[in-house]
C-alpha cells in the first residue's frame, strides 16, 4: 500500500470515497449482495437506535422485576420484552448507576458497541483519543462531556469486545415520580446509555 505520508490516527482523505471503492469491490467479487447492505445499513442508520436503549432504561426504573433481569440477562429478556435482537446485539450486559458507582463505557481496540439498543456508534466513540484516555482518566474525559462525578463515587470502565458490550443503566433524576415510562423514555440520552453523562433534573 503506497505510503503518502498520512498520520495513520487521522481518518483518510477522503473516507466515502474508500468505502465506495471497497464495496465494489466486495460486490463485484460476489462476496456482498448490495441490496443486503442497503437493508442492513437503512436499519440502523434509521429504524434502530438509541430511542431502543431509552425505553429499556424506562422500563427497567418502573419495573424492579424487570430491572433484576436485565441484569441478569440482558440481551435475552430484552429480545422477549421488546423483540431487540439482531447483530451486535448479543451478549449485552446492563450495569446500572447508583449514587456510589458510575459506570462507563468504551472499546478500547475498535468500536464494539450494542447497536440494538443504541443504534450506530458516534463518532467519538470511535475516535482514538476517547478509546485511550477514558481507561486512564475517566473523570478527566467525563469532565470535557460537562459530566462531573462526584469524588466520592467510584467510576467504572468496562471495555466492550465483540463477546460483550455493555447498556449503562443510569441514575433516574429526581422531579419524575409519577411519570409514564414513554416520560421516562423520552429523557434518556444516548450519551447516559454509554455513561459519559448524567440525566439531568428536568426543567418545569
Ligand atoms: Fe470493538
Amino acid at each position: 500500500m503506497p505510503h503518502d505520508g498520512h498520520d495513520f490516527t487521522e481518518p483518510p482523505p477522503d473516507p466515502a470515497l474508500r468505502v465506495k471503492a471497497l464495496e465494489s469491490l466486495l460486490v463485484e467479487k460476489g462476496l456482498i449482495d448490495p441490496a443486503a447492505m442497503d437493508v442492513l445499513i437503512d436499519t440502523y442508520e434509521h429504524k434502530v437506535g438509541p430511542r431502543n436503549g431509552a425505553r429499556v432504561v424506562a422500563r427497567a426504573w418502573l419495573d424492579e422485576g424487570f430491572n433484576t433481569a436485565i441484569k441478569e440477562d440482558c440481551s435475552a429478556v430484552i429480545a422477549d420484552a421488546f423483540g431487540f435482537q439482531g447483530r451486535q446485539g448479543e451478549h449485552i450486559v446492563a450495569v446500572e448507576n447508583t449514587s456510589g458507582v458510575h459506570n462507563v463505557v468504551v472499546c478500547t481496540l475498535c468500536s464494539c458497541y450494542p447497536w440494538t439498543v443504541l443504534g450506530l456508534p458516534p463518532v467519538w466513540y470511535k475516535s482514538a483519543p476517547y478509546r485511550s484516555r477514558v481507561v486512564q482518566d475517566p473523570r478527566g474525559v467525563l469532565a470535557e462531556f460537562g459530566t462531573t462525578i462526584a469524588e466520592d463515587t467510584e467510576i467504572r470502565v468496562w471495555d466492550s469486545t465483540s463477546e460483550m458490550r455493555y447498556l449503562v443503566i443510569p441514575e433516574r433524576p429526581a422531579g419524575t415520580d409519577g411519570w409514564t415510562e414513554e416520560q421516562l423514555a423520552d429523557i434518556v440520552t444516548r450519551n447516559s446509555m454509554v455513561g459519559v453523562e448524567v440525566i439531568a433534573e428536568p426543567t418545569q
